[in-house]
């Protein structure tokens, strides 16, 4: 609700594990929207168990929700078809099960070179269909062969979107010149090293030299301990710092609310907030 994102358009929501910082709001986030009287369909995908606990805080509450609510409890490597992209599952490595979501973009495989065509002297029409759909052609007593009148294929943009993780390696081939990561980072290395009770969590260290040796393009890092920070001796620079001793390519690290474009150029850009 505090972020530029309109709830009338929220149509889906990924969560990535169960626990409590990343989904307890939301409960107040379904009812609000129905406050908003923004009926539109809602999809929230998440591991098992979050059906029982969004029914559950529905019902005690006696909320009506007044718009179609779609629950899909997933499993690691389903996949999910969008309109302009395909998201697959993929497990990680935490406490209770946690997963991230990798989003491939649709390649544009189809697409006409309509100026060679036109040079040919073949103008729109219903024989463009079946060049588009890789079928030679007859004009004008000539054969046109498709092939020869496709654009080269542009290749759709890939990221992923991880939950908590202790293990960036384990997402394994997904990694690999993949365009952009969107991880969390905990810790630096040597405060992780001295905590007493080890938790799964990954370290700058760690993200860094994964980004590196897999040609990411660009790195997003979240979920910051709140050790490092305004009321802290110790800021939030000693992240960035510490990824960039290892990692070349362009990195962030997000705020709540931030919100990144990842354009055709495979440059992704911080929108710059409006307060
Ligand atoms: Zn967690
Ligand atoms: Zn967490």
């Amino acid at each position: 609700m505090r972020s530029s994102l309109s709830l009338g358009k929220l149509d889906s929501i990924f969560i990535t594990h169960l626990h409590g910082d990343h989904y307890y709001g939301l409960p107040g986030l379904l009812s609000t929207k129905m406050m908003d009287k923004a009926f539109k369909p809602l999809s929230i995908y998440g591991p098992k168990g979050i059906a029982r606990f969004i029914e559950c805080s529905l019902d005690v509450s006696f909320e009506h929700l007044g718009y179609h609510l779609d629950i899909i409890e997933y499993q690691a490597e389903d996949i999910f078809v969008f309109n302009k992209f395909t998201v697959k599952v993929l497990p990680l490595v935490h406490s209770i099960e946690s997963y991230a979501f990798y989003i491939k973009e649709n390649d544009i495989s189809n697409k006409l070179n309509e100026e060679k065509l036109r040079a040919a002297g073949l103008e729109p029409s219903r024989l463009y269909g079946e060049l588009k759909k890789g079928r030679d052609i007859i004009f004008q007593g000539k054969k046109l062969e498709s092939k020869i009148f496709m654009l080269e294929p542009i290749l759709g943009r890939t990221l992923i979107i991880a939950g908590d993780n202790s293990d960036p390696g384990i997402l394994g081939k997904y990694l690999y010149n993949l365009d952009l990561l969107a991880h969390e980072c905990t810790y630096t290395q040597d405060i992780y090293d001295n905590l007493p009770v080890k938790i799964l969590h990954t370290t700058a260290m760690d993200i860094g030299e994964i980004a590196e040796k897999n040609h990411i393009k660009n790195l997003i890092v979240n979920h910051i301990s709140p050790r490092y920070g305004k009321n802290s001796k110790m800021s939030v620079e000693m992240i960035l710092n510490e990824i960039k001793l290892t990692y070349k390519g362009r990195v962030f690290v997000a705020n709540d609310f931030d919100v990144y474009t990842l354009g055709r150029d495979r440059i992704v850009k911080k929108r710059h907030e409006r307060k």
